[in-house]
């Protein structure tokens, strides 16, 4: 392999949570910088500045979608790279903090979940030339056309990180967070999960889209679109080698004593919580009511998960039930009502917790469906709403039993090797 010249360090919110957090930082910064490659630092806010600043602009009458709710959101990550720059220059690194406006990171107008659209690096690529100086961007934000501030959803810190990657030919992107890997479920959650020495795109892509929140699903997809090396690696231990995320299909446990990932169908299970469950009841069963459902809430911008529409007894009236993200349950009732669905046809069940088992294996082998419903139903855990695709089946229950559900179905399909 050729030697590394250039690299992207990402640092998540828990990393840089303090000044003694950004100088234990910059000192893993100086030591890869010291070894001669260039280095692109993307920082996120300090801890859980992104919620305070989220509950300030609340407080203030504004919401996500707004230019100046995320010109609010926005200065978290402001603040963590001056700081970075000098705890560099501190420690004899020349350093200088960007903000995604000053490079530019050209955004689209979609506060709150902008899509980016081009990223200049070449100042960056001038500084290094010049004194080999380190450049700490802001994560997660961006400028649109109209010169406004835009943010690229929450977690999108790692998106920019990958662009930045794509934009300045990193050779790799290493997303340094609070965990030591990918695992095979949250190990906060799930204490025997095993973390995975490599995981191909498609599968993580799936676990990070499915409430895997080690890294955001935009930030996979955009790797893998740019075939930027991706590797998901512990601040804590920095020297660990931590996930390789690439576009190989089969993984390895990281240890010698763990068993042989690559026999298995299951690769991960992901958990979800911040969902909503909407029925609408007798809806009537002839063409193009559907439509009349989704179309609507595709304008408005909901994103609907799981689908299912129950068979008609009578012939003339149907159910519907589907999913959405919590925080849009009010909205989404809104547009059914103004959409001339009744409102006492309209049950919202904010209970709900989704579990997702995700396996490129799952294509070529049987089984796995049979065994998570034998495992739910020994538990007496009711399915509520099931989805598949090629490599996941993502099954509705009560949030009341989804850790207990998460831990049965990892014991079942991860730890008992199915
Ligand atoms: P950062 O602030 O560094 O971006 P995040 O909180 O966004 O960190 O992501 C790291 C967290 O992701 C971990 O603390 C862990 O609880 C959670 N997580 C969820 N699923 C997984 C998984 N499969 N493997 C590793 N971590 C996971
Ligand atoms: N600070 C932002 C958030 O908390 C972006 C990020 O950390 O990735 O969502
Ligand atoms: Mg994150």
């Amino acid at each position: 392999m050729p030697p590394m010249k250039r690299i992207v360090m990402k640092f998540g919110g828990t990393s840089v949570a303090s000044p003694a957090h950004i100088r234990d930082v910059a000192a893993i910064v100086k030591t890869v910088w010291a070894t001669g490659v260039d280095v692109a630092v993307v920082v996120s806010a300090m801890g859980h500045e992104t919620d305070r600043l989220d509950d300030l602009a609340q407080t203030m009458g504004t919401k996500s979608g707004s230019p100046e709710y995320d010109a609010i959101l926005a200065v978290g990550e402001q603040v963590t790279a001056p700081c970075l720059a000098l705890a560099l220059q501190e420690i004899d690194v020349p350093a200088r903090s960007w903000c995604g406006w000053q490079l530019p990171i050209m955004t689209t107008s979609r506060f709150g979940t902008a899509r980016v659209e081009s990223i200049e690096g070449q100042g960056l690529i001038d500084d290094f030339h010049a004194r080999r100086t380190v450049a700490i961007v802001t994560g997660f934000q961006g400028i649109d056309a109209q010169h406004r501030i835009t943010t690229l959803g929450r977690g999108g810190s790692d998106l920019s990180a990958v662009l930045l990657a794509a934009a300045i030919q990193a050779d790799r992107c290493d997303i340094y967070t609070d965990v030591d890997g990918v695992y095979t479920s949250d190990p906060r959650i799930v204490r025997q999960a095993v973390r995975l020495k490599t995981i191909g795109f498609e599968e993580m892509l799936e676990l990070a889209a499915l409430g895997a929140n080690v890294l955001q699903a935009r930030s996979v997809n955009a790797a893998r679109n740019h075939r930027v090396p991706l590797r998901v690696r512990s601040t804590f231990k920095p020297d660990d080698e931590g996930t390789i995320v690439s576009g190989i299909l089969t993984q390895t446990a990281s240890s010698d004593e763990d068993p042989p990932m690559e026999l298995r169908k299951v690769t991960g299970i992901a958990h979800e919580r911040n969902q909503a469950k909407i029925t609408c009841r007798n809806i009537k069963d002839a063409p193009g009511m559907a439509a009349r459902v989704f179309g609507p809430l595709s304008e408005g911008g909901i994103i609907v998960d799981m689908i299912v529409q129950t068979a008609s007894v009578d012939g003339e009236t149907t159910d519907i039930t589907f999913t959405i993200p919590r925080k849009d349950a009010e909205e989404t009732v809104d547009i059914l009502k103004r959409n001339d669905i009744p409102e006492s046809h309209i049950i919202v069940d904010r209970n709900v917790a989704k579990i997702s088992i995700v396996g490129a294996g799952m294509t070529t082998s049987a089984g796995v469906a049979a065994t998570i419903f034998e495992v739910l139903a020994e538990r007496s855990i009711n399915v509520e709403v099931i989805s598949t695709s090629e490599i996941k089946v993502s099954v509705l229950i009560s949030e009341d039993y989804g850790e207990l559900a998460l831990r049965a179905l990892h014991h079942a399909l991860i730890e008992n090797g199915a």
